[in-house]
């Protein structure tokens, strides 16, 4: 198998010292030998502490933004250099709130992209329209624009699509199965190698509704926000793979 599954969780801005131990918890709660990469985005204020946390286990850490520069005068940001040296082996870029707090394009997010491929770890690129692109029928079309425009033309087996639609994040709805399969069919298409790049899903994906979602043909993992908060829920979804 080309692709492998990777469930991702995304603690956005959550989680301090006394969360610690979630990582203990999640370890002993995955199945031995689980098909499945683990991987936690806990703040970044987090991210070293975690990464001693999971020594001994196979959960990676990963970060939740990135700079694009790898130095200098950038007060408050955060070099990828600097994300890797903490113990980080993925980014995310584009999550539709950064796009949506910090008014980030397509093209900054391909810059970050490139700089996170640029360091050796891999980023993981978000994508996906809104409620008012999908009922106006702009669905695919936002979808191809922001593929075509956030995701770097090299580098296809180290980099980590994911399929958000925005309507469906923190809200408690998901995309239908039709719609998820179709969409995913529609990316994968439009990769220059579809074989061998992971698209996850993201959107209120929970215990309740992992199993199903993850069992679609081009669904290669998930990016789950709300119910990977604790060691409990994310560690059913992993287990649901
Ligand atoms: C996310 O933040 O990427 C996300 C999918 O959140 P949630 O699972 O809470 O919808």
């Amino acid at each position: 198998m080309l692709r492998k599954t990777m469930i991702a969780g995304n603690w956005k801005m959550n989680g301090d010292a006394s969360n610690l131990s979630y990582f203990k918890e999640l370890a002993s709660s995955i199945v031995p030998n689980s098909a499945a990469d683990v991987l936690v985005c806990p703040p970044v204020t987090l991210l070293a502490r975690a990464v001693e946390a999971c020594q001994g286990s196979s959960i990676q850490l990963g970060a939740q933004d990135c700079h694009v520069a790898q130095s200098g005068a950038h007060t408050g940001d955060i070099a990828v250099s600097m994300l890797k040296d903490a113990g980080a082996a993925y980014v995310i870029v584009g999550h539709s709130e950064r796009r949506a707090d910090h008014a980030e394009t397509n093209e900054m997010v391909q810059c970050k992209a490139e700089a996170v491929l640029s360091q050796g770890l891999k980023p993981i690129i978000c994508i996906g329209e809104t409620l008012a692109d999908r009922e106006s029928g702009l669905a695919q079309e936002v979808v191809g624009a922001q593929l075509a425009g956030s995701v770097p033309k090299e580098g296809a087996d180290n980099l980590v699509i994911a399929y958000e639609p925005v309507w469906a994040i923190g809200t408690g709805l998901t995309a239908s199965l039709d719609d998820i399969a179709s969409m995913h069919a529609f990316i994968r298409a439009q990769l220059a190698e579809p074989e061998i790049t992971q698209i996850l899903y993201g959107g209120s994906v929970k215990p309740g509704n992992a199993a199903e979602i993850l069992a679609l043909q081009d669904v290669d993992g998930a990016l789950v926000g709300g119910a990977s908060l604790t060691a409990d829920n994310f560690s059913m979804i992993v287990n649901a793979v």
